[in-house]
């Protein structure tokens, strides 16, 4: 199976107790969440015939090419976080919301704020679409030798860009007016000495073309992303894995659904234990469902939460010491400058270019790329957000007995220092060189989109995913990194690794 073929998620069921029935007690194989991670493991199973039901926590969204779907960062809605009692992104005021089933998960632990999707597709709804790879030398620092960097380059990766049809920038778009922070931020890399290149996005380019001639609502083109896309514009996994996995005829999906405990059947397999819910934040009850093969795939975050609290509550003691551990952020900053010249009117949101800094000069090895936020429409505010190799600083999740609640038991501010410092300095630099001025706002520290880690591939993990202790039990999300990918935003090695994963597990068996 290769190739792009866009196309909606027309014949995704809707929430029910219908959706799933006779699919409740014995299925083959269960994939918990649908983000890069599961809707890759979701259309191997399905093309290997293996009938499979994924379960999801959050809603499934319908796009629309002419009306607003989603709320966006100057007018958030209730929907636009999940169950959250205030509103909690840097850009957006915190104003009283209602708590539902929204699209994006922000969770405060101590000194970090960490963010990751909640939808049918995941992270892919509201990430900003960049689709790199690490360079060599810093993958090969972080992972174990047996993830082969070479398979990866040569196999998977191009594999993973051409499914989800990643594209660089064209110079048409590019000289386009919505694009002016790209052009000045390349302008100001450039003359620094750190000239930019052209980085993949799966913003699709045709459908960017079409806001800009009128024919599509703008979204992409005002800088809509992190709280969805109302036309569709990125080519998430609603629109590429997953249709091709319901293609199969052997793959459904259940929205709404919440995992809330694992354990093992006496008979060998699993059961999971789910909460579902309506869209307006009430419960619709809770269920059960038994599996022989488990695939999580609920993110780092979700993962590493079912997987802790599994160990730790004694439903699946045998899981390994390293699950919870070596959690990190992939070493995120977001700082801020401004440009001279006239503002561009509202900005597209989708990242174009960056620049990977490995002199030395300003601390650690970092990707430097240019980002949009509407919260800067109509000013001269340009944002840099980097991803820094930070090989040091990591976190580890525990289950607190008392209140029964798995969090992010020893992160401190002071573990986002190395990556920020860096960050810090080369946006100072720029500053310093003249072509930038100082933002009138607070850099956003102590902000990841990355959360990577908590199921460590080749510690709580074989090389491929299998979960030590348990037979039939994976990870296959991004909680099998490292706690960082060494240089790159996760979302493409997250479906490369799952492809290669399930190519080798599909091959030799569990
Ligand atoms: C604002 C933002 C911008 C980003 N930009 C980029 C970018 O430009 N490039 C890039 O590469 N990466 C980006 N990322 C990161 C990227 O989205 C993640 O690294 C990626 O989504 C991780 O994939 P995953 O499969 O591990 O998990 P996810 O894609 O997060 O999928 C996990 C799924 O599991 C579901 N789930 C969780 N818990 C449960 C449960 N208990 N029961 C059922 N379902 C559950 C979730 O709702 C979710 O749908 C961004 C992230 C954010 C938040």
């Amino acid at each position: 199976m290769g190739g792009y073929h866009p196309e909606q998620l027309t014949n995704l069921a809707p929430a029910t107790a219908e959706t799933v029935d006779g699919w409740h007690d014995d299925l083959p194989a269960i994939v918990i969440g649908s983000g890069f991670g599961g809707s890759v493991t979701a259309l191997r199973l399905g093309l290997a015939g293996i009938r499979t039901l994924v379960i999801e926590r959050g809603q499934h969204y319908q796009y629309s090419p002419t009306k607003m779907v989603f709320g966006d960062e100057v007018s958030p809605r209730s929907e636009s976080f999940w169950f959250r009692t205030q509103a909690l992104w840097p850009t957006v005021p915190p104003v009283a919301i209602n708590p539902v089933p929204g699209i994006l998960e922000v969770a405060r632990y101590n000194g970090i704020t960490v963010a990751a999707g909640a939808a049918v597709g995941g992270g892919s709804l509201v990430y900003t679409g960049c689709t790199v790879q690490p360079p060599r030398r810093y993958f090969e620092t972080l992972w174990p030798a047996g993830v082969s960097y070479r398979e990866l380059d040569e196999v998977y990766y191009p594999l993973a860009r051409g499914m989800v049809d990643a594209r660089r920038v064209p110079s048409s778009l590019y000289q386009s007016d919505p694009f002016t922070h790209a052009r000045v931020f390349d302008d100001q890399m450039a003359s620094a000495g750190y000239p930019t290149t052209r980085a993949h996005t799966t913003f699709n380019i045709d459908k960017m073309g079409r806001e800009l001639d009128g024919t599509l609502r703008p979204s992409a083109i005002i800088g809509e992303s992190t709280f969805g896309n109302s036309d569709g514009v990125k080519n998430d996994m609603t629109q590429t894995y997953l249709p091709a996995a319901l293609r199969t005829g052997n793959v459904r999906i259940q929205a709404l659904t919440e995992v809330t405990a694992i354990h093992p059947r006496r008979h060998g397999g699993y059961l999971v234990d789910v909460t579902r819910w309506n869209a307006d934040g009430t419960s619709a009850g809770h269920h059960q469902f038994g599996c022989r093969m488990l695939f999580l795939a609920a993110g780092s975050m979700g993962t590493t939460r079912l997987l802790v609290r599994a160990r730790d509550t004694g439903t699946l003691p045998e899981l390994s010491e390293h699950v919870g551990g070596n959690w990190g952020t992939n070493g995120d900053t977001i700082a801020l400058r401004t440009f001279t010249g006239q503002p561009g009117r509202s900005q597209a949101a989708s990242c174009v270019s960056t620049a990977f800094v490995d002199d030395g000069v300003f601390g650690i090895p970092t990707r430097i790329e240019n980002w949009y936020s509407m919260g800067f429409d109509d000013t001269n505010g340009l944002v840099q957000f980097s991803v820094a190799v930070d090989t040091d600083n990591r976190g580890t999740w525990t289950y607190d007995k008392a209140s029964g609640v798995v969090g992010l038991s020893d992160w401190s501010a002071d573990k986002n220092a190395a990556a920020e410092q860096t960050a810090l300095r080369f946006n100072q630099m720029i500053i310093d060189k003249g072509v930038a001025g100082p933002s009138q706002f607070p850099d956003p520290l102590g902000l990841t989109a990355h959360p990577l880690g908590g199921c460590e591939i080749g510690e709580a993990t074989d090389l491929y995913g299998r979960i030590h202790g348990y037979l039939g039990l994976y990870a296959m999300d991004a909680s099998l990194f490292p706690g960082n990918v060494g240089g790159a935003n996760p979302s493409l090695t997250v479906m490369a690794l799952a492809e290669r994963n399930m190519a080798h597990i599909l091959k030799h068996g569990q």
